[in-house]
């Protein structure tokens, strides 16, 4: 466990579920009060009975990451219950599959509304009350698709987790002068809700392409986040960390064997 998390007061967008999910136990299990936000109400309070059963600390707030308003009034809320706001997990994300042949303008505003846009209201909203914590965290979620590879049907999808990171290499910079850090994840294919219901063929050969031959769980990548949002990690900005099995590796299917 890494002890510097105890105490902290940790917003996590999308923790409701898979990684997110993951990523709020995770803290709470090291001590952190989070705040889960998602859209749907009776999913995060389902979290947060999970995460206050084990004996943790939490609570829900609904809330749509493309809302300002919604995501203002989840951190003041956050704030209030627990006397301030130390680390932003932005998180939430979607991932609808689109043939770019055919892809309509609302598909893609969708998916680049809620995954970058998400990130920088999420953000915008932390940001007072990340100041006064005097070492701020921010950690992304962004993915290997679109930074380092690509999948058919998610050239919108890919744009916007890379759009994450170059997102984050400034905020970095201009948010130093606060001693907030702002780091990303790069999950590779993780075993969510999410994934699950693409099936188990693609899961299959997914696995078959990994070097380490399994999907991640959403452990895996929270354990990164606790990673970033410590005071260990307290004089790394703007980095990113490829949570993947080794799966962006292989040359070609000969190579992972
Ligand atoms: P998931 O199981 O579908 O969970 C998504 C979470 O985000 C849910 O809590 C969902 O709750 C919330 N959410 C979605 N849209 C939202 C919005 N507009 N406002 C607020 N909350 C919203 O997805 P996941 O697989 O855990 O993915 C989480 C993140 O990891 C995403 O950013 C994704 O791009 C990234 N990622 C996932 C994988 C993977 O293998 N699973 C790989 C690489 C990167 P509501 O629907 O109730 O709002």
């Amino acid at each position: 466990m890494i002890a510097s998390i105890e105490g902290l007061s940790v917003l996590v967008t999308g923790g409701s579920k898979g990684i997110g999910k993951g990523i709020a136990l995770a803290f709470a299990a090291a001590g952190a009060r989070v705040t889960v936000v998602a859209r749907t109400e009776e999913a995060a309070t389902a979290t947060v009975e999970e995460i206050n059963q084990a004996g943790g600390k939490a609570m829900a707030f609904a809330a749509d990451v493309t809302s300002r308003t919604r995501m203002e009034a989840a951190v003041a809320s956050s704030v209030e219950h627990f006397g301030g706001l130390d680390v932003l997990c932005a998180n939430a994300g979607i991932f609808p599959s689109a043939d770019l042949e055919s892809m309509t303008d609302d598909q893609w505003d969708e998916v680049m509304d809620t995954n970058l846009k998400g990130t920088f209201i999420s953000v915008q909203a932390a940001l007072t009350a990340l100041k006064k914590s005097r070492a701020g965290r921010v950690v992304l979620t962004s993915s290997i698709t679109g930074p380092i590879t690509g999948f058919p049907g998610w050239s919108h999808y890919g744009a916007s987790k890379a759009g994450q990171l170059g997102f984050l290499r400034t905020a970095a910079i201009e948010l130093g002068k606060y001693q907030i850090t702002v780091n990303a994840v790069m999950p590779g294919n993780i075993i969510t809700e999410g994934l699950e219901d693409m099936g188990q063929d693609y899961q299959d050969q997914m696995a078959a392409s990994i070097p380490l031959k399994r999907l991640g769980s959403t452990g895996d990548i929270a354990s990164a986040a606790l990673f970033l949002a410590s005071r260990e990690a307290g004089y790394i900005t703007g980095q990113t960390i490829v949570v993947d099995g080794g799966q962006v590796l292989p040359e070609s299917l000969e190579a992972v064997g």
